[in-house]
């Protein structure tokens, strides 16, 4: 009944915000069906519900490949067999040693042990549990001792500081604060520079005492806080490279895997600071200086350290890890499929990270669920997925991108990912540019906590002119999507509320941080389903798939002109114009395929010819695919986006070009270029034959 009065209402509104609402891909009569159904499913989500969820799921700590982690697998199974959704667990046996014992001291000036584990907090009950040890996921093994040097965030030109500085890591132990990159690169970087053992800390100047008031009196970290968090720099079990886990897969002995060979831990700056300010040395240079209260030194010494690291290598190193697929049947297209999915593990209570991604898509499924309840079914098929060892290196989402590969190479229309879903009330989205629209337009659907829609409080929120769209962030790494889009080239999508991350992979990031600073009233938790209900009914129902690529063409556009400038820098004789003209051509198809689409659409094309086109667009992102993968790294063979593999964090574009360049190599780069220009080619060519298939009624 609402809704009907809502669409009689639609009416009155002015042409642009009726325009605002018009849906890509849906003939007329699809259309007004459609928003019945999602604003039926948007209002479903609640406040309650996934308050409760997330009780549950943050009752304790758990940690991939412990029983606490098999725990929270029962627990989402047992939520969709009571919806009456179909479920899957998949099992994947992975290389994932955990610490038998995990210990840190200062050996001079004056011994002193350190108190590693995050100490209990009145009121916050999680906190007084069993906690996960202090060492970073992926750690190696070793008992060391050995004079401290301070290597600011460990970054590579960091390095490089240090060597003008005439100074070496060589035989020592480095300690670096948290920020600036993946930790994994960290690690690789101490160990490629000789150090022995690594200590990571978190500065107060990036997440504690200089941000905000400290745990439990503000959202921010506190001296005895510790980041944990794994260090492993591929994607996936480092035991099964490029392939999955499955049982009787050949595996590489530890001494193969791309792992690090020194202990590192994590510690707060509580006892960082019992290092640093015995520090002598020179002084911190420019941009070293944290937020503690003494100046920085950079050492050598006189403080010596010592690290001592054991596992479980060797006695029981490979564990099983736990993914679950929930499945809802499509009834035209039932062989395509759209996917939500989050990860189910964390470094404790997980509240934010990521409880509140797997309660979005237990709200979501729910939702769905009850909306068959009227009869209703999806064009295609929605699965509702939660991924096991994200935490150690994306293992879960990778094994099955890995084990799946064929089917979802042809079938997967779009991955949407939901990793911290609600810590705070800021929206920020991303993913591939051919779904940016799609999620601008859910989000003027959804309506914010604060008033308005999510869209509006996002415009407000980024201070854009109203020519511009608020900005979106690109898919680089650093969760479950990489595998869907950096080695199948599947449109992903992904959404959040943000805020103060003082907690993050910290034993405090628990039910009660929530409830006092993240999302107190769970209703950020609850937006963020409903946009996620609101996307995957968008892109299941669609008559022809709702993909962008001008917005998609002219987002790529803008990578040229920095390639120019570094050709230009060099005096190259490389040219970029081919790869302008493949874009261009790119944008001309991506328009009148468009054209074409409406003018079929407003023709009730029949189910053929929408199949036809719908598979041809599949074509188009796969098209930017390179079989081999990128030089660097052949298990990444999207050509678009790429996690820099010098940061781990850092976006780059264009990445068999830039590595290129980076690389110093003239005529690879005009190669790459050459290369990159004829797979844009390709999917201006995927767009005109879909564009052929939907003119054919
Ligand atoms: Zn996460």
């Amino acid at each position: 009944m609402q809704i009907r009065y809502a669409l009689l209402l639609l009416g009155a509104l002015p042409a642009s915000v009726f325009a605002q609402q018009s849906m890509v891909g849906y003939s007329a009569a699809n259309a007004a069906k459609e928003r019945d159904v999602e604003a039926n499913a948007i209002n479903r989500p609640s406040p309650a519900v996934a308050s409760a969820h997330s009780r549950e799921l943050s009752k304790e700590t758990h940690v991939a490949g412990t029983p606490a982690q098999a725990r929270t697998r029962d627990y989402v199974i047992a939520q969709m067999k009571k919806w009456g959704i179909e479920t899957e667990v998949r099992t994947y046996d992975v290389w994932m040693p955990h610490p038998v014992s995990v210990k840190a001291s200062r050996v001079s000036p004056s011994p002193k042990e350190f108190a590693l584990a995050e100490p209990p907090i009145a009121g916050d009950p999680t906190s007084s549990l069993a906690q996960y040890p202090t060492v970073n996921g992926y750690s190696g093994e070793g008992d060391v001792t050995a004079d401290v040097v301070y290597v600011n965030y460990g970054l590579i030109e960091d390095y490089a500081q240090l060597d003008s500085m005439g100074i070496s890591v060589k035989g020592k132990i480095a300690v670096a604060r948290y920020g600036r990159s993946f930790r994994g690169i960290k690690a690789r970087e101490a160990e490629k520079h000789g150090a022995v053992g690594l200590f990571i800390y978190s500065d107060p100047q990036d997440d504690g005492f200089v941000q905000g008031d400290v745990y439990p009196d503000g959202p921010m970290r506190n001296p005895n806080g510790v980041q944990r968090g794994s260090i492993l720099n591929p994607d996936g079990d480092p035991s099964t490279p490029g392939y999955a886990s499955t049982a009787g897969a050949p595996r590489l002995r530890p001494d193969q895997m791309e792992i690090s060979h020194i202990p590192v831990i994590p510690i707060g700056y509580g006892n960082a600071s019992e290092l640093l300010k015995f520090l002598k040395g020179p002084g911190a240079p420019r941009g070293w200086q944290g937020g503690l209260a003494f100046h920085y030194h950079v050492g050598p010494g006189p403080v010596k350290a010592r690290l001592a690291v054991k596992d479980d290598r060797a006695t029981k190193a490979m564990k099983p890890i736990f993914d679950t697929f929930g499945f809802v049947r499509g009834t035209e297209f039932p062989d395509q499929f759209v996917m939500v999915g989050g990860h189910r593990d964390g470094w404790g209570p997980g509240a934010a990270d990521n409880v509140s991604g797997t309660v979005s898509v237990l709200e979501a499924a729910r939702s769905i669920a009850e909306e068959m309840k009227s009869g209703w079914r999806p064009k295609r098929t929605i699965v509702f997925a939660t991924w096991d060892a994200e935490e150690w290196g994306l293992l879960g989402s990778t094994e099955y991108v890995e084990d799946d590969s064929l089917r979802l190479s042809k079938n997967a229309v779009a991955y949407l990912n939901q990793d911290v879903a609600a810590q705070g009330s800021r929206f920020s989205g991303g993913g591939s540019p051919s779904l940016r629209p799609t999620l601008r337009d859910i989000a003027r659907l959804v309506p914010d906590p604060a008033g308005g829609t999510v869209y509006s409080q996002w415009r407000k929120a980024s201070a854009v002119p109203d020519t511009a769209e608020p900005a979106m962030g690109d898919p680089g790494g650093g969760s479950d999507f990489a595998g869907f889009y950096n080695h199948l080239g599947i449109p992903i999508a992904e959404w959040g509320f943000g805020g103060a991350g003082g907690v993050y992979h910290s034993q405090y990031d628990s039910y009660t941080w929530m409830t006092k600073f993240g999302d107190p009233k769970f209703v950020y938790h609850t937006a963020a389903a409903k946009i996620g209900t609101a996307m995957l009914l968008r892109i299941a129902d669609a008559d022809v798939l709702p993909y962008d690529y001008v917005e998609y063409a002219r987002t790529m556009r803008h990578y040229i002109a920095p390639i120019d400038k570094a050709i230009g820098e060099h005096h190259w004789t490389a040219s970029t114009s081919a790869l302008s003209a493949s874009i261009d051509r790119l944008e001309r198809e991506a328009q009148s395929f468009n054209a074409a689409r409406d003018a079929a659409l407003a023709k009730n094309a029949p189910k053929q010819t929408l199949e036809r086109t719908n598979q041809a667009l599949l074509q188009v992102e796969r098209s930017l695919l390179r079989s081999q993968g990128l030089k660097t790294r052949s298990w990444f063979r999207n050509l678009i986006y790429v996690a820099d593999e010098n940061n781990g964090y850092a976006n780059m574009v264009f990445p068999s070009v830039n590595e290129a360049i980076r690389a110093n190599d003239a005529s690879l780069t005009q190669s790459e270029i050459a290369d990159l220009a004829s797979r844009f080619d390709k999917a201006a060519q995927a767009l005109a034959d879909a564009r052929t298939a939907v003119s054919q009624m």
